[in-house]
């Protein structure tokens, strides 16, 4: 399975991610991770990275399509591989529709999780407020992130929705009822 998960800032995502990588045995290829990373061991590509982090922006797309070529086409992504965090603009969408077919591995499924706006902004406070831990999740980045979500990636998922087969789930509930609906979409294994 190649799957891409989208979802704005406090939709839940990450935590979908890790469930359905593991219920499938492939490996979670979050951009955010690897590029946080690639921050803490300051490498030439964190160097660079850390900047746009910082501020709640998007690093530049050549960057992280160069960096999910390179981890998509390692050994443990031949069974497939579940992106979380990219695409997150249209020219990262296209650079990844040309690197799939390059590969002769297109998506088998996109999934978006969906959640009011209201509602996310509730979660992302309330995880800012609890110290998550991420030096980008006060207040003001806060509202850099989710403004710059609704301009560059929100565009994604309609890119998806009219070129492949977007599934649309709705993130609201517990997390085990929203594993039940992803499942029930994926299909079970
Ligand atoms: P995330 O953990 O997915 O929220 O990503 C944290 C930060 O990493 C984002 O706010 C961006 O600065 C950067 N980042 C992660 N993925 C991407 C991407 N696909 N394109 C550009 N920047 C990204």
């Amino acid at each position: 399975m190649r799957i891409v998960i989208l979802g704005a800032p406090g939709a839940g995502k990450g935590t979908q991610a890790v469930f359905v990588a593991e219920r499938y045995g492939i490996p979670h290829v979050s951009t955010g991770e690897i590029l946080r990373q690639a921050v803490a061991v300051q490498s030439a590509v964190g160097l660079k990275a850390k900047q746009y982090m910082d501020r709640g922006d998007l690093v530049p797309d050549q960057v992280l399509v160069e960096l999910v070529r390179d981890r998509i086409t390692q050994d443990d992504c031949t069974p497939g591989f579940l992106l979380d965090g990219f695409p997150r603009t249209l020219p990262q969408a296209e650079a990844l529709a040309v690197l799939l077919e390059e590969l002769v591995k297109p998506l088998t499924h996109v999934v978006e999780l969906k959640v009011p706006d209201q509602v996310l902004m509730e979660r992302i406070r309330g995880r800012a407020g609890q110290g998550s831990g991420r030096s980008d999740d006060n207040d003001e980045v806060v509202a850099r992130r989710l403004k710059v979500y609704w301009e560059q990636t929100a565009p994604v998922s309609k890119y998806y929705s009219e070129n492949g087969s977007l599934v649309v789930i709705d993130g609201l509930g517990t997390v085990e009822e929203v594993q039940t609906r992803i499942v029930d979409q994926l299909g079970g294994k």
